[in-house]
Protein backbone atom coordinates (compact mmCIF):
# COMPACT_ATOMS: atom_id res chain seq x y z
CA UNK A 1 0.00 0.00 0.00
CA UNK A 2 1.94 3.11 -1.33
CA UNK A 3 2.29 5.86 1.66
CA UNK A 4 0.87 9.17 1.17
CA UNK A 5 1.35 11.93 2.70
CA UNK A 6 -1.74 14.20 3.89
CA UNK A 7 -2.00 17.95 5.58
CA UNK A 8 -4.50 18.16 8.11
CA UNK A 9 -5.70 22.27 8.52
CA UNK A 10 -7.72 22.49 11.74
CA UNK A 11 -8.69 25.33 14.30
CA UNK A 12 -8.40 23.02 17.11
CA UNK A 13 -6.75 19.31 18.03
CA UNK A 14 -6.81 17.54 21.34
CA UNK A 15 -5.18 17.06 23.54
CA UNK A 16 -3.57 20.45 22.59
CA UNK A 17 -6.77 22.59 22.55
CA UNK A 18 -9.90 21.58 22.20
CA UNK A 19 -13.39 23.37 22.52
CA UNK A 20 -15.78 20.59 21.35
CA UNK A 21 -15.90 17.06 19.41
CA UNK A 22 -14.16 18.75 16.43
CA UNK A 23 -10.58 18.54 18.41
CA UNK A 24 -10.91 15.05 19.38
CA UNK A 25 -11.55 14.11 15.67
CA UNK A 26 -8.70 16.22 14.42
CA UNK A 27 -6.90 14.67 17.07
CA UNK A 28 -7.34 11.18 16.73
CA UNK A 29 -7.25 10.79 12.80
CA UNK A 30 -3.58 11.08 12.68
CA UNK A 31 -3.68 7.41 14.66
CA UNK A 32 -5.97 5.52 12.66
CA UNK A 33 -4.69 6.65 9.12
CA UNK A 34 -1.51 5.87 10.87
CA UNK A 35 -2.53 2.17 10.46
CA UNK A 36 -3.76 3.05 6.66
CA UNK A 37 -0.04 4.27 5.78
CA UNK A 38 -1.24 7.76 5.66
CA UNK A 39 1.28 10.10 7.29
CA UNK A 40 -0.44 13.25 8.58
CA UNK A 41 0.60 16.47 9.69
CA UNK A 42 -1.27 19.10 11.30
CA UNK A 43 -1.71 22.28 11.10
CA UNK A 44 -2.68 24.77 13.73
CA UNK A 45 -2.82 28.46 14.77
CA UNK A 46 0.02 29.09 17.60
CA UNK A 47 -2.42 30.35 20.39
CA UNK A 48 -0.74 30.44 23.52
CA UNK A 49 -1.81 26.80 25.02
CA UNK A 50 -0.72 25.32 21.74
CA UNK A 51 3.03 27.24 22.10
CA UNK A 52 3.23 26.09 25.49
CA UNK A 53 2.16 22.50 24.67
CA UNK A 54 4.92 21.80 21.83
CA UNK A 55 8.66 21.02 21.50
CA UNK A 56 11.36 20.93 19.23
CA UNK A 57 9.62 23.67 17.85
CA UNK A 58 12.13 24.60 14.60
CA UNK A 59 11.21 27.70 11.81
CA UNK A 60 10.36 26.66 8.47
CA UNK A 61 8.75 29.13 7.00
CA UNK A 62 8.67 33.15 7.01
CA UNK A 63 6.08 35.30 6.22
CA UNK A 64 6.69 39.31 6.17
CA UNK A 65 3.06 40.32 6.38
CA UNK A 66 0.42 38.19 7.45
CA UNK A 67 -2.95 40.07 7.27
CA UNK A 68 -1.08 42.60 9.44
CA UNK A 69 1.88 41.38 11.45
CA UNK A 70 4.51 38.93 10.62
CA UNK A 71 4.42 34.99 11.20
CA UNK A 72 6.38 32.15 11.29
CA UNK A 73 5.43 28.05 10.63
CA UNK A 74 7.22 26.07 12.99
CA UNK A 75 7.32 22.09 12.69
CA UNK A 76 6.97 20.75 16.43
CA UNK A 77 5.40 18.11 18.51
CA UNK A 78 2.94 17.34 20.70
CA UNK A 79 1.22 13.78 22.08
CA UNK A 80 2.52 12.02 19.40
CA UNK A 81 1.23 14.47 16.56
CA UNK A 82 3.44 16.11 13.97
CA UNK A 83 2.27 19.92 13.91
CA UNK A 84 2.84 22.94 11.84
CA UNK A 85 1.98 25.62 14.30
CA UNK A 86 1.86 29.41 13.18
CA UNK A 87 3.30 31.83 15.37
CA UNK A 88 1.60 35.09 14.65
CA UNK A 89 0.91 37.26 17.70
CA UNK A 90 -1.18 39.95 16.24
CA UNK A 91 -3.42 36.93 15.63
CA UNK A 92 -3.38 34.44 18.09
CA UNK A 93 -1.37 35.81 21.07
CA UNK A 94 -4.34 36.64 23.57
CA UNK A 95 -6.00 35.69 26.58
CA UNK A 96 -8.90 33.66 25.58
CA UNK A 97 -10.64 31.07 23.89
CA UNK A 98 -9.72 29.33 20.43
CA UNK A 99 -12.70 31.96 18.85
CA UNK A 100 -14.03 34.06 21.64
CA UNK A 101 -12.87 36.46 24.31
CA UNK A 102 -13.20 36.11 28.09
CA UNK A 103 -16.83 37.81 27.19
CA UNK A 104 -17.72 34.73 25.25
CA UNK A 105 -18.02 37.51 22.17
CA UNK A 106 -16.23 36.57 18.53
CA UNK A 107 -12.65 37.79 18.36
CA UNK A 108 -13.52 40.97 16.15
CA UNK A 109 -10.90 40.01 14.21
CA UNK A 110 -12.11 36.22 13.11
CA UNK A 111 -11.99 36.38 9.28
CA UNK A 112 -8.36 37.10 9.38
CA UNK A 113 -7.13 34.94 11.99
CA UNK A 114 -8.97 31.92 10.25
CA UNK A 115 -8.02 33.08 6.80
CA UNK A 116 -4.24 32.97 8.04
CA UNK A 117 -5.05 29.41 8.85
CA UNK A 118 -6.23 28.75 5.86
CA UNK A 119 -3.41 30.74 3.83
CA UNK A 120 -0.86 29.24 5.34
CA UNK A 121 -2.28 25.97 4.34
CA UNK A 122 -2.72 26.77 0.42
CA UNK A 123 0.78 27.88 0.52
CA UNK A 124 1.78 24.19 1.98
CA UNK A 125 -0.23 22.88 -0.29
CA UNK A 126 1.45 24.52 -3.10
CA UNK A 127 4.84 23.52 -2.10
CA UNK A 128 6.26 26.82 0.27
CA UNK A 129 7.89 24.63 2.80
CA UNK A 130 10.83 22.73 1.07
CA UNK A 131 10.61 18.75 1.50
CA UNK A 132 7.33 19.09 2.11
CA UNK A 133 4.67 17.94 -0.60
CA UNK A 134 1.50 16.87 0.71
CA UNK A 135 -1.02 14.31 -1.43
CA UNK A 136 -4.01 15.85 -0.19
CA UNK A 137 -4.90 18.55 2.29
CA UNK A 138 -7.61 17.89 4.25
CA UNK A 139 -9.83 20.89 5.97
CA UNK A 140 -12.53 20.71 8.63
CA UNK A 141 -15.30 22.76 9.27
CA UNK A 142 -15.80 26.79 8.63
CA UNK A 143 -12.21 27.69 9.96
CA UNK A 144 -10.72 26.13 7.16
CA UNK A 145 -13.05 26.68 4.06
CA UNK A 146 -10.69 29.29 2.27
CA UNK A 147 -8.23 26.78 2.20
CA UNK A 148 -9.81 25.16 -1.03
CA UNK A 149 -11.09 28.95 -2.37
CA UNK A 150 -7.38 30.18 -2.13
CA UNK A 151 -5.58 26.57 -3.92
CA UNK A 152 -8.48 27.49 -6.82
CA UNK A 153 -7.71 31.55 -7.34
CA UNK A 154 -3.92 30.48 -6.84
CA UNK A 155 -4.68 29.30 -10.42
CA UNK A 156 -1.93 26.78 -9.83
CA UNK A 157 -2.18 22.69 -9.39
CA UNK A 158 -2.22 22.03 -6.03
CA UNK A 159 -3.48 18.74 -4.30
CA UNK A 160 -6.32 17.64 -3.75
CA UNK A 161 -8.61 18.57 -1.11
CA UNK A 162 -11.64 17.30 1.06
CA UNK A 163 -13.55 19.48 3.43
CA UNK A 164 -15.02 17.79 6.45
CA UNK A 165 -18.45 19.22 7.91
CA UNK A 166 -18.20 18.50 11.74
CA UNK A 167 -21.37 21.08 12.29
CA UNK A 168 -23.47 22.33 9.46
CA UNK A 169 -24.48 25.20 12.18
CA UNK A 170 -21.12 27.04 11.84
CA UNK A 171 -21.30 28.96 8.20
CA UNK A 172 -17.78 31.39 9.08
CA UNK A 173 -20.02 34.47 7.57
CA UNK A 174 -18.12 37.65 7.40
CA UNK A 175 -19.26 41.25 5.44
CA UNK A 176 -18.39 41.31 1.91
CA UNK A 177 -16.53 44.30 2.00
CA UNK A 178 -13.82 42.11 3.67
CA UNK A 179 -13.24 40.51 0.31
CA UNK A 180 -9.97 41.76 -0.89
CA UNK A 181 -8.39 42.51 1.88
CA UNK A 182 -8.73 39.10 2.18
CA UNK A 183 -7.04 37.97 -0.54
CA UNK A 184 -9.89 36.92 -2.90
CA UNK A 185 -10.26 38.67 -6.54
CA UNK A 186 -13.80 40.34 -7.40
CA UNK A 187 -14.82 37.25 -9.35
CA UNK A 188 -15.10 35.40 -5.56
CA UNK A 189 -17.95 37.26 -4.74
CA UNK A 190 -20.64 35.16 -6.61
CA UNK A 191 -22.94 32.66 -6.15
CA UNK A 192 -20.77 30.07 -7.65
CA UNK A 193 -17.97 31.39 -5.18
CA UNK A 194 -17.89 32.36 -1.72
CA UNK A 195 -20.78 34.36 -1.17
CA UNK A 196 -23.52 33.22 0.97
CA UNK A 197 -26.70 35.49 1.42
CA UNK A 198 -24.92 38.88 0.70
CA UNK A 199 -22.11 37.67 2.79
CA UNK A 200 -19.03 35.46 2.63
CA UNK A 201 -19.25 32.53 4.27
CA UNK A 202 -15.70 30.78 4.49
CA UNK A 203 -18.33 27.38 5.11
CA UNK A 204 -19.44 27.75 1.64
CA UNK A 205 -15.94 28.70 -0.11
CA UNK A 206 -14.95 25.04 1.29
CA UNK A 207 -17.86 23.26 -0.01
CA UNK A 208 -17.94 24.79 -3.23
CA UNK A 209 -13.97 24.29 -3.81
CA UNK A 210 -12.99 21.33 -2.37
CA UNK A 211 -13.00 17.98 -4.40
CA UNK A 212 -14.59 15.89 -2.10
CA UNK A 213 -16.94 16.90 0.87
CA UNK A 214 -17.82 14.63 3.86
CA UNK A 215 -19.54 14.65 6.73
CA UNK A 216 -19.56 13.16 10.13
CA UNK A 217 -22.13 10.62 9.84
CA UNK A 218 -24.52 9.14 6.50
CA UNK A 219 -27.94 10.07 8.33
CA UNK A 220 -26.39 14.02 8.85
CA UNK A 221 -25.45 13.90 5.14
CA UNK A 222 -28.65 13.15 4.03
CA UNK A 223 -30.39 15.54 6.62
CA UNK A 224 -28.30 18.62 5.49
CA UNK A 225 -28.96 18.24 1.89
CA UNK A 226 -32.73 18.80 2.62
CA UNK A 227 -34.17 22.35 2.70
CA UNK A 228 -35.25 21.97 6.27
CA UNK A 229 -31.64 21.11 7.34
CA UNK A 230 -29.70 22.69 4.91
CA UNK A 231 -29.04 26.22 6.54
CA UNK A 232 -28.61 27.39 2.77
CA UNK A 233 -25.97 25.34 1.93
CA UNK A 234 -28.75 22.19 0.42
CA UNK A 235 -28.81 23.16 -2.78
CA UNK A 236 -24.96 23.22 -2.80
CA UNK A 237 -24.56 19.89 -0.91
CA UNK A 238 -27.01 18.54 -3.83
CA UNK A 239 -25.48 19.81 -6.68
CA UNK A 240 -22.25 18.35 -5.08
CA UNK A 241 -23.36 15.14 -4.12
CA UNK A 242 -21.40 12.22 -5.55
CA UNK A 243 -18.72 14.15 -4.23
CA UNK A 244 -20.41 13.95 -1.11
CA UNK A 245 -20.84 11.38 1.60
CA UNK A 246 -21.23 10.80 5.26
CA UNK A 247 -18.22 8.97 7.68
CA UNK A 248 -18.63 8.39 10.73
CA UNK A 249 -16.83 9.49 13.97
CA UNK A 250 -14.60 7.06 16.38
CA UNK A 251 -13.70 7.52 19.67
CA UNK A 252 -10.57 6.96 21.45
CA UNK A 253 -10.85 3.38 23.04
CA UNK A 254 -7.51 3.47 24.69
CA UNK A 255 -9.17 6.99 26.71
CA UNK A 256 -12.24 5.63 26.82
CA UNK A 257 -11.76 2.06 28.36
CA UNK A 258 -13.35 0.64 31.29
CA UNK A 259 -11.22 -2.30 31.65
CA UNK A 260 -8.38 0.40 32.39
CA UNK A 261 -9.67 3.46 33.02
CA UNK A 262 -8.06 5.19 35.97
CA UNK A 263 -10.62 7.76 36.25
CA UNK A 264 -13.67 5.32 37.43
CA UNK A 265 -14.13 3.59 41.02
CA UNK A 266 -14.06 -0.64 39.43
CA UNK A 267 -12.92 -1.65 36.30
CA UNK A 268 -14.89 -3.96 33.99
CA UNK A 269 -15.75 -5.09 30.26
CA UNK A 270 -18.12 -6.54 28.46
CA UNK A 271 -16.98 -9.83 29.66
CA UNK A 272 -16.69 -8.86 33.13
CA UNK A 273 -19.30 -6.86 33.76
CA UNK A 274 -19.87 -7.80 37.24
CA UNK A 275 -17.59 -4.49 38.65
CA UNK A 276 -19.86 -1.83 37.03
CA UNK A 277 -22.44 -1.29 40.16
CA UNK A 278 -19.31 -0.18 41.84
CA UNK A 279 -19.30 2.60 39.93
CA UNK A 280 -22.94 3.31 39.99
CA UNK A 281 -23.11 3.37 43.97
CA UNK A 282 -20.06 5.72 43.44
CA UNK A 283 -21.69 8.09 40.81
CA UNK A 284 -24.96 7.97 43.35
CA UNK A 285 -22.56 9.25 46.60
CA UNK A 286 -20.87 11.87 44.12
CA UNK A 287 -23.80 13.56 43.17
CA UNK A 288 -25.64 13.09 46.78
CA UNK A 289 -28.29 10.94 45.46
CA UNK A 290 -30.51 8.38 47.79
CA UNK A 291 -29.21 5.11 46.95
CA UNK A 292 -31.36 2.55 45.41
CA UNK A 293 -30.05 0.30 42.73
CA UNK A 294 -33.43 -0.45 41.93
CA UNK A 295 -34.27 2.67 39.97
CA UNK A 296 -33.13 3.74 36.90
CA UNK A 297 -30.06 6.38 36.62
CA UNK A 298 -29.85 7.98 33.32
CA UNK A 299 -26.55 10.41 32.87
CA UNK A 300 -26.31 13.58 30.95
CA UNK A 301 -23.01 14.36 29.78
CA UNK A 302 -23.33 17.54 27.33
CA UNK A 303 -22.92 21.23 26.55
CA UNK A 304 -25.90 22.65 27.53
CA UNK A 305 -27.42 24.68 24.45
CA UNK A 306 -30.51 24.29 22.35
CA UNK A 307 -29.10 21.91 19.70
CA UNK A 308 -28.55 19.24 22.67
CA UNK A 309 -32.51 19.54 23.51
CA UNK A 310 -32.17 19.17 27.16
CA UNK A 311 -34.78 21.62 27.73
CA UNK A 312 -37.30 18.95 26.63
CA UNK A 313 -35.59 17.20 30.02
CA UNK A 314 -36.53 20.03 31.98
CA UNK A 315 -40.09 20.00 30.76
CA UNK A 316 -40.73 16.56 31.72
CA UNK A 317 -38.66 15.78 34.71
CA UNK A 318 -41.51 16.35 37.58
CA UNK A 319 -43.46 13.71 35.73
CA UNK A 320 -40.50 11.05 35.32
CA UNK A 321 -39.14 12.07 38.95
CA UNK A 322 -42.30 11.01 40.06
CA UNK A 323 -41.88 7.54 38.73
CA UNK A 324 -38.84 7.17 40.69
CA UNK A 325 -36.43 7.55 37.59
CA UNK A 326 -32.83 9.44 39.05
CA UNK A 327 -30.85 11.70 36.83
CA UNK A 328 -26.85 13.66 36.99
CA UNK A 329 -26.63 16.02 34.58
CA UNK A 330 -22.80 17.07 33.79
CA UNK A 331 -22.81 20.11 31.99
CA UNK A 332 -22.63 23.93 30.92
CA UNK A 333 -23.30 26.16 28.69
CA UNK A 334 -26.60 28.44 28.27
CA UNK A 335 -27.87 30.36 31.45
CA UNK A 336 -31.45 29.71 31.21
CA UNK A 337 -30.47 25.73 31.14
CA UNK A 338 -27.79 26.08 34.21
CA UNK A 339 -30.33 28.09 36.16
CA UNK A 340 -33.06 25.01 35.09
CA UNK A 341 -30.93 22.31 35.84
CA UNK A 342 -29.88 24.17 39.37
CA UNK A 343 -33.59 25.11 40.45
CA UNK A 344 -34.09 21.39 40.28
CA UNK A 345 -31.88 20.02 42.20
CA UNK A 346 -33.65 22.31 45.12
CA UNK A 347 -36.62 21.45 44.09
CA UNK A 348 -36.05 17.20 44.06
CA UNK A 349 -32.80 16.56 46.41
CA UNK A 350 -31.76 13.32 46.24
CA UNK A 351 -33.86 12.26 42.64
CA UNK A 352 -31.33 15.15 40.17
CA UNK A 353 -27.50 15.90 40.88
CA UNK A 354 -26.02 18.60 38.84
CA UNK A 355 -22.47 19.53 38.02
CA UNK A 356 -22.65 22.50 36.70
CA UNK A 357 -18.70 22.58 34.32
CA UNK A 358 -16.63 20.58 32.38
CA UNK A 359 -14.74 18.16 34.11
CA UNK A 360 -12.92 14.58 32.29
CA UNK A 361 -12.48 12.88 35.80
CA UNK A 362 -16.77 12.98 36.22
CA UNK A 363 -17.62 12.30 32.94
CA UNK A 364 -15.48 9.03 32.82
CA UNK A 365 -17.39 8.66 36.40
CA UNK A 366 -20.94 8.97 34.73
CA UNK A 367 -20.18 6.90 31.74
CA UNK A 368 -19.01 3.89 34.02
CA UNK A 369 -21.93 4.39 37.08
CA UNK A 370 -24.87 5.54 34.68
CA UNK A 371 -27.69 3.08 33.66
CA UNK A 372 -28.85 4.83 30.78
CA UNK A 373 -26.87 8.14 28.95
CA UNK A 374 -29.62 10.48 27.49
CA UNK A 375 -28.97 12.36 24.61
CA UNK A 376 -32.22 14.26 23.16
CA UNK A 377 -30.28 16.44 20.64
CA UNK A 378 -33.02 18.25 18.30
CA UNK A 379 -30.08 17.65 15.55
CA UNK A 380 -26.65 15.89 15.84
CA UNK A 381 -23.79 15.62 13.03
CA UNK A 382 -22.31 12.43 14.74
CA UNK A 383 -22.21 12.84 18.36
CA UNK A 384 -19.42 10.99 20.60
CA UNK A 385 -21.37 10.86 23.98
CA UNK A 386 -23.74 8.08 22.60
CA UNK A 387 -20.20 6.23 21.93
CA UNK A 388 -18.63 6.36 24.80
CA UNK A 389 -21.97 5.56 25.72
CA UNK A 390 -22.14 2.38 24.10
CA UNK A 391 -18.98 1.24 24.96
CA UNK A 392 -19.09 1.65 28.74
CA UNK A 393 -22.11 -0.65 28.73
CA UNK A 394 -25.08 2.96 29.73
CA UNK A 395 -27.57 1.92 27.52
CA UNK A 396 -27.83 5.79 25.05
CA UNK A 397 -31.40 6.78 24.55
CA UNK A 398 -31.10 8.96 22.11
CA UNK A 399 -33.50 11.01 19.30
CA UNK A 400 -33.53 9.91 15.87
CA UNK A 401 -31.10 12.41 14.33
CA UNK A 402 -28.03 12.09 12.37
CA UNK A 403 -25.11 10.16 13.86
CA UNK A 404 -27.44 9.06 16.98
CA UNK A 405 -29.67 7.26 14.34
CA UNK A 406 -27.05 5.83 12.87
CA UNK A 407 -24.87 4.67 15.86
CA UNK A 408 -27.99 3.00 18.33
CA UNK A 409 -30.22 0.17 17.40
CA UNK A 410 -33.30 0.73 19.02
CA UNK A 411 -35.09 -2.02 21.37
CA UNK A 412 -38.02 -2.27 19.34
CA UNK A 413 -39.80 -6.16 19.59
CA UNK A 414 -37.80 -7.22 16.43
CA UNK A 415 -34.19 -5.80 17.65
CA UNK A 416 -34.83 -7.35 20.96
CA UNK A 417 -35.82 -10.68 19.32
CA UNK A 418 -32.84 -11.24 17.56
CA UNK A 419 -30.73 -10.17 20.14
CA UNK A 420 -28.92 -6.77 18.60
CA UNK A 421 -30.64 -4.02 20.73
CA UNK A 422 -28.19 -1.57 22.12
CA UNK A 423 -30.05 1.80 23.07
CA UNK A 424 -33.94 3.22 22.90
CA UNK A 425 -33.83 5.59 19.75
CA UNK A 426 -37.08 8.31 19.93
CA UNK A 427 -38.61 10.73 17.74
CA UNK A 428 -39.29 13.37 17.44
CA UNK A 429 -37.42 15.27 19.45
CA UNK A 430 -40.13 16.46 21.89
CA UNK A 431 -40.46 16.26 25.43
CA UNK A 432 -43.42 13.80 24.97
CA UNK A 433 -41.34 11.82 23.15
CA UNK A 434 -38.43 12.27 25.46
CA UNK A 435 -40.51 11.04 28.46
CA UNK A 436 -42.19 7.76 26.73
CA UNK A 437 -38.76 6.88 25.90
CA UNK A 438 -37.50 6.79 29.18
CA UNK A 439 -40.52 5.30 30.32
CA UNK A 440 -40.00 2.23 28.02
CA UNK A 441 -35.98 2.34 29.10
CA UNK A 442 -37.17 1.97 32.47
CA UNK A 443 -39.76 -1.03 31.89
CA UNK A 444 -36.29 -2.35 29.74
CA UNK A 445 -34.31 -1.85 33.07
CA UNK A 446 -36.70 -3.60 34.85
CA UNK A 447 -36.18 -6.97 32.93
CA UNK A 448 -32.93 -7.81 34.25
CA UNK A 449 -31.97 -9.95 31.50
CA UNK A 450 -32.82 -8.08 28.31
CA UNK A 451 -31.30 -5.33 30.51
CA UNK A 452 -28.02 -6.81 30.28
CA UNK A 453 -28.11 -8.26 26.60
CA UNK A 454 -28.59 -4.99 25.40
CA UNK A 455 -25.87 -3.61 28.10
CA UNK A 456 -23.35 -6.83 26.23
CA UNK A 457 -24.40 -5.35 22.81
CA UNK A 458 -23.34 -1.82 23.81
CA UNK A 459 -19.93 -2.56 24.62
CA UNK A 460 -19.30 -5.15 21.83
CA UNK A 461 -20.14 -2.41 19.83
CA UNK A 462 -16.96 -1.26 17.51
CA UNK A 463 -16.80 2.61 18.40
CA UNK A 464 -13.48 2.56 17.66
CA UNK A 465 -11.50 4.84 14.77
CA UNK A 466 -10.36 2.05 12.86
CA UNK A 467 -13.52 1.51 10.77
CA UNK A 468 -13.60 5.57 9.95
CA UNK A 469 -9.74 5.34 9.76
CA UNK A 470 -10.06 2.77 6.74
CA UNK A 471 -13.09 5.16 5.12
CA UNK A 472 -11.00 8.01 5.25
CA UNK A 473 -7.72 5.94 4.13
CA UNK A 474 -10.06 4.31 1.21
CA UNK A 475 -11.49 8.05 0.16
CA UNK A 476 -7.93 9.51 -0.07
CA UNK A 477 -6.91 7.15 -2.65
CA UNK A 478 -9.53 7.45 -4.62
CA UNK A 479 -9.15 11.09 -4.86
CA UNK A 480 -5.66 10.59 -5.33
CA UNK A 481 -6.30 7.65 -8.47
CA UNK A 482 -8.88 10.33 -9.80
CA UNK A 483 -5.79 13.11 -10.31
CA UNK A 484 -3.85 10.89 -11.52
CA UNK A 485 -6.03 9.67 -14.24
CA UNK A 486 -6.62 13.01 -14.93
CA UNK A 487 -3.28 14.63 -15.60
CA UNK A 488 -1.59 12.00 -17.44
CA UNK A 489 -0.27 9.53 -14.94
CA UNK A 490 -2.74 6.83 -15.91
CA UNK A 491 -1.10 4.42 -17.50
CA UNK A 492 -4.58 4.13 -19.67
CA UNK A 493 -2.98 5.04 -23.09
CA UNK A 494 -5.59 7.16 -25.10
P1 LIG B 1 -20.36 18.58 20.66
O1 LIG B 1 -19.03 18.53 19.97
O2 LIG B 1 -21.49 19.07 19.83
O3 LIG B 1 -20.32 19.25 22.00
P2 LIG B 1 -20.08 15.67 20.81
O4 LIG B 1 -20.96 14.62 21.42
O5 LIG B 1 -19.68 15.46 19.38
O6 LIG B 1 -20.81 17.07 21.01
O7 LIG B 1 -18.73 15.78 21.64
C1 LIG B 1 -18.68 16.37 22.92
C2 LIG B 1 -17.65 15.66 23.77
O8 LIG B 1 -17.38 16.44 24.94
C3 LIG B 1 -18.14 14.30 24.26
O9 LIG B 1 -17.05 13.44 24.38
C4 LIG B 1 -18.76 14.67 25.62
O10 LIG B 1 -18.80 13.57 26.49
C5 LIG B 1 -17.81 15.73 26.09
N1 LIG B 1 -18.43 16.68 27.04
C6 LIG B 1 -19.46 17.52 26.79
N2 LIG B 1 -19.75 18.27 27.88
C7 LIG B 1 -18.89 17.89 28.84
C8 LIG B 1 -18.67 18.28 30.21
N3 LIG B 1 -19.43 19.23 30.77
N4 LIG B 1 -17.69 17.69 30.88
C9 LIG B 1 -16.92 16.72 30.31
N5 LIG B 1 -17.07 16.31 29.03
C10 LIG B 1 -18.04 16.87 28.31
Amino acid sequence: MERLRLLSVASEIFPVVKTGGLADVVGALPHALARENVDVSTLIPGYPAVLNAVSGAQAVLEVDDLFGGPARVLAASAAGLKLFVIEAPHLYDRVGGPYVDHDGNDWPDNAFRFAALAQIGARIGLGAIAGVQPDILHVHDWQTGLVPAYLHYSGRNGPATVMTIHNLAFPGRFAPELLTALGLPPAAYAIEGVEYFGDISFLKAGLQFADRITTVSPTYAVEIATPENGMGFDGLLRARGDRFSGILNGIDSAVWDPAHDPLIAAPYNAERPAQRPRNTAALRRRFGLDEDGAVLLVGIVSRLSWQKGLDLLLDALPGLIARGIQFTVLGAGDTPLEAGFTAAVAAFPGRIGVYIGYDEGVAHLVQAGADAILVPSRFEPCGLTQLCALRYGAIPIVSRVGGLADTVIDANEMALAAGVATGVVFAPPTSQALESALVRTAALFARASTWQTMQRNAMRTDVSWDRSGRQYAQLYREMIGAARSTSGFSPVKS
